[in-house]
């Protein structure tokens, strides 16, 4: 299989060695019978179980099988993107590794995206198996994020997706380093469109997203595409500094006109209060100059220690 194939299927594995045997036989039964030409490329990202071991041994046995192996876990969305770099096909198709994906929708995708969509992202109708929690705050997250960015970035959805090869080709000149791909997507353009489906339960492990994680991804999110957590600092700002104004002339005003107070309390309180909407500012200010600094140190995005794609090595 010398010539490009036309479809791609990108998958992230990190700790998936329950999942990726069952995941390939799916893609096997649901794509070999669409007699397409097709390759599908696993990043195994720092997996600590027995995730790379299987997929040489399923690189061995099936031709369309590509594998790129990370010197360390690198995260989910450079996973992605090293996948993306690397995919040969005209379109490129975006999963998870756990089959909460189905890959059966993948005839769907492409057919909708042949239609002449560039991108085709796939809408969760409903999320079996995960916390009541995160789905609230998926919810919560996704929403705020559409009413603060001025790009229309789809409620809903993850990475899983179809995009053309030109997108790809966008994509590579978009070099930062926390990368927030669903959203770069949204912002490239072209006509792009949806499907929805149900989003299965993981076939086995457990969520590789902490909630920690999720925080610095919804963070990446924000402060890639909107600058608005700077502007809420400043109108903040301005406006506890008027309050504080006020206060000053009323307690000066009681000083020398009035009956003066111990005024201990609210010394305390409004020092405290101060001080915490200064941290506040000054947090986020570093939210975005962090980013700024690691995005003008310029490393590379992830490593590459081994793969049997020719040109992916380091
Ligand atoms: N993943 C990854 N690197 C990470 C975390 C996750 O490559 O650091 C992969 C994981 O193997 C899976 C996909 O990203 O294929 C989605 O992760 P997960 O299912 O844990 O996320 P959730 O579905 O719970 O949001
Ligand atoms: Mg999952």
């Amino acid at each position: 299989m010398s010539a490009a194939p036309l479809l791609s299927v990108v998958i992230p594995v990190y700790n998936e060695e329950m999942n990726i045997g069952k995941l390939h036989t799916r893609l096997c039964n649901t794509l070999n019978p669409l007699e397409i030409t097709w390759e599908v490329v696993y990043i195994n990202d720092g997996s600590k179980d027995r995730s790379m071991a299987i997929l040489r041994g399923m690189a061995e046995d099936d031709s369309h099988v590509r594998f790129i192996d990370f010197s360390r876990n690198f995260g989910h969305q450079l996973a992605i993107t090293a996948g993306i770099d690397f995919a040969k096909g005209e379109w490129i198709v975006v999963m998870d590794g756990d089959g909460q994906d189905p890959p059966e929708l993948l005839p769907e995708l492409l057919a909708k995206a042949q239609e002449g969509f560039e991108v085709v992202y796939a809408r969760r109708r409903k999320r079996e198996g995960e916390n009541f929690l995160k789905k609230l705050t998926a919810r919560m997250f996704y929403r705020l994020l559409a009413k603060i960015t001025n790009i229309e970035i789809p409620v809903d959805t993850g990475d899983f997706r179809i995009i053309h090869r030109k997108i790809q080709r966008i994509l590579k000149q978009m070099p930062e380093q926390h990368k927030y791909i669903r959203g770069q997507i949204s912002w490239i353009g072209f006509n792009q469109t949806y499907l929805e489906y149900d989003r299965e339960e993981r076939m086995g492990g457990t969520t590789k997203f902490t909630y920690s994680k999720m925080i610095r991804f919804a963070l990446d999110g924000i402060s890639s595409f909107s600058t608005w957590p700077l502007k809420v600092a400043t109108v903040t700002g301005f406006a506890v500094s008027a309050v504080a104004f006020g206060l000053i002339i009323y307690s000066l005003y009681q000083k020398f006109f009035g009956t003066t107070e111990p005024g201990w309390t609210s010394l305390h309180i409004s020092v405290l209060f101060i001080g915490g909407i200064q941290l506040i500012g000054i947090g986020m200010l570093g939210e975005y100059l962090g980013r700024v600094s690691d995005n003008v140190k310029n490393r590379p995005h992830y490593i590459v220690r081994d793969s049997n794609i020719p040109d992916a090595e380091h």
